[in-house]
């Protein structure tokens, strides 16, 4: 929902064509009937004594009809612009982003995985490891930088272990 800009951008009154949006808006959900000039008229009356614009009137149609079932007024509108304009800072009090970093992502397969009492085969030697030299992960194969020049900076699985991860199994007793 956009309030107005800021205090530099001067409120106008919305028109009667503006209305006729709001109204428009409305009949999509509740089949009202055309209004009467009487009732844009009032209408008006009431978004000018309560300073709606046409963005945030259109705004408040659909936050009405999302949560509510009751036959739209103005005073709904009202309320939920005057509740918008009023919290302003709700985006900067969103909770900070939370990337879906591999880490995450793999406790949660994990978690999946002892649920349904899956059980991982186990590994020997250097796949247990992350590998220190091309950082691949375990149980993934070692990769090194593509030399062929239509695929050149891309990482490529190869047969064979980085020396040091081949260090690490070693350490563990691991032979070859
Ligand atoms: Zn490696």
């Amino acid at each position: 929902m956009t309030a107005p800009k800021d205090a530099l951008t001067p409120w106008r009154p919305m028109s009667k064509a503006d209305m006729c949006q709001v109204w428009a808006a409305a009949t999509l959900v509740d089949y009202r009937k055309l209004p009467t000039p009487e009732q844009l008229e009032m209408w008006l009356h009431i978004a000018t004594r309560a300073r709606w614009t046409l963005p945030e009137a259109l705004a408040a149609v659909q936050v009405h009809y999302t949560h509510s079932t009751e036959f739209l007024k103005p005073g709904h509108i009202t309320a939920i612009i005057r509740h918008h304009r009023q919290k302003p800072q709700a985006r900067a009090a969103l909770p900070p982003a939370n990337p879906a970093t591999i880490r995450k992502i793999n406790a949660l397969y994990r978690a999946s995985a002892e649920r349904f009492g899956w059980t991982y085969e186990e590994v020997h030697g250097p796949l247990r490891f992350c590998c220190p030299t091309c950082r691949s992960r375990p149980r993934r194969p070692c990769t090194e930088g593509s030399r062929h020049r239509s695929t050149r900076g891309k990482r490529i699985p190869v047969e064979t272990f980085c020396e040091s991860r081949l260090d690490l199994a070693r350490a563990e007793g691991w032979t070859p």
